[in-house]
């Protein structure tokens, strides 16, 4: 009938999620979002002791126990809360690795539950049923060294209540309104029970849903790592280690590979005549192009500046020749003139297959000096070794 349900909304449990064992300095955002949370929990608190209160005045107006009963209960329980309101706003748990204080908080309201079993046995079992809603809060804050410590003084509590004392410990059903009172007990603390587990629930589909985004965060940090920046292709030390893999791969299965350095022409040029940003536009708008028209086992990344490196796994040196002829042809006949009235750009390819003494750094090599002879040629073309 007390307690600490509260009427703390779905995006708060959210917050609540990084509020449990944060032990750094929180940022004042931080700090003004957990005194809400915190104003949110003792508005709610004050509301689940003021209806256990009138249940208690239904128990006083039948005569089952004393007048005074119900108000020194909500006084007693009010004023627990008030004095963790005051801890709240002094912000004494913000500097605690629990800000809700939730130890002390649970260790205080089942002190009063066990001051009024005490007091008043007569409706003992009412205030023993609050213990379960005290304990359900807690099982959402509470780390296990917490939850065994509680439950072991709850327990001894008990214990002496039940075996020390002869205290008559019951809950009157003798009449029609102390009926209604004792199933109003329970109801409304399965009600606050069932609330908080609504309350956990949320806060898990929320952690879950969390570990979701973050996964795919990390997932797009890794692929950022890979990636170059401007054109979305490999960076050079990804393509450098697809290079080494291929290179192996191809050696374990006796299946050809090629790879192919591909160079903007005169693209120097280019960024001298129409600027530097235009020339980041043709690089990225190059790339584009040749992801659209590789197959999806092909690699392609940035080898540095605007030469890039593809490699291509399975393909043998005619095919590989006639597939870079083909990138070169479409490269050279895009319109680039978007970027500028009249403007042209080709490229040129060194394309080598892989021999049997090759390493990673003379198959390079070999692909190198072909470029520089495609280049030597004339360029917008194709060369092997
Ligand atoms: P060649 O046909 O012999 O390859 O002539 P080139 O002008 O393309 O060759 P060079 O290596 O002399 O020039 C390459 C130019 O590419 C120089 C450099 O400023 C430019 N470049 C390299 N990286 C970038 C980039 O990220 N963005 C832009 N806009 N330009 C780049
Ligand atoms: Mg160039
Ligand atoms: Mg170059």
């Amino acid at each position: 009938m007390n307690t600490a349900a509260t009427s703390i909304p779905e995006r708060s449990a959210a917050e609540a999620a990084d509020l449990v064992l944060t032990r750094e300095e929180a940022a004042p955002g931080v700090l003004a979002r957990r005194i809400r949370q915190r104003r949110q929990m003792y508005v709610g608190q004050v509301a689940s002791y003021s209806l256990g209160a009138l249940v208690l005045l239904l128990y006083a107006y039948d005569g089952a126990i004393r007048s005074n009963v119900p108000s020194l209960f909500w006084i007693g329980g009010v004023t627990i809360i008030g004095i963790f309101v005051v801890m709240s706003e002094a912000g004494v748990g913000d500097r605690h690795h629990d800000h809700y204080l939730t130890v002390f908080q649970i260790s205080a309201h089942m002190a009063l539950q066990f001051v009024f079993l005490v007091s008043v046995p007569t409706i003992g079992i009412a205030f023993i049923s609050v213990l379960f809603l005290i304990f359900a809060f807690g099982t959402l804050r509470m780390t296990s060294v917490q939850a065994m410590l509680t439950s072991a003084i709850a327990t001894c509590a008990l214990a002496a209540v039940f075996l020390a004392s002869d205290l008559p410990i019951g809950m009157p059903v003798t009449t029609r309104l102390q009926r209604t009172a004792s199933m109003l007990c329970f109801v409304l603390v399965i009600g606050q029970c069932a609330f908080l587990g609504l309350f956990g629930a949320t806060l898990r589909k929320i952690l879950y849903r969390r570990s979701i985004e973050l996964k795919a965060a990390y997932q797009r940090i890794e692929e950022l790592a890979e990636l170059d920046e401007l054109t979305g292709s490999y960076n050079r030390r990804c393509i450098m280690g697809l290079l080494d893999a291929e290179i192996e791969k191809s050696r374990q299965a006796g299946a050809p590979c090629a790879i192919a350095l591909i160079d903007l022409d005169w693209f120097k040029r280019i960024n001298d005549a129409h600027g530097h940003p235009i020339g980041d536009e043709v690089l990225r708008t190059f790339a584009i192009t040749i992801f659209a028209n590789i197959r999806p086992d092909d690699r392609f990344g940035r080898y540095g500046g605007e030469e890039f490196l593809l490699l291509l796994p399975g393909t043998a040196s005619e095919a590989a020749t006639r597939m870079l002829d083909r990138l070169r042809s479409i490269v050279a006949e895009l319109d680039w003139s978007a970027f500028s009235p009249g403007m042209r750009v080709t490229i040129s390819a060194g394309v080598v297959t892989l021999r049997a003494n090759d390493t990673a750094d003379t198959f390079l090599a070999r692909a190198d000096s072909a470029l520089y002879s495609a280049k030597a040629q004339g360029r917008n073309r194709i060369a092997t070794d």
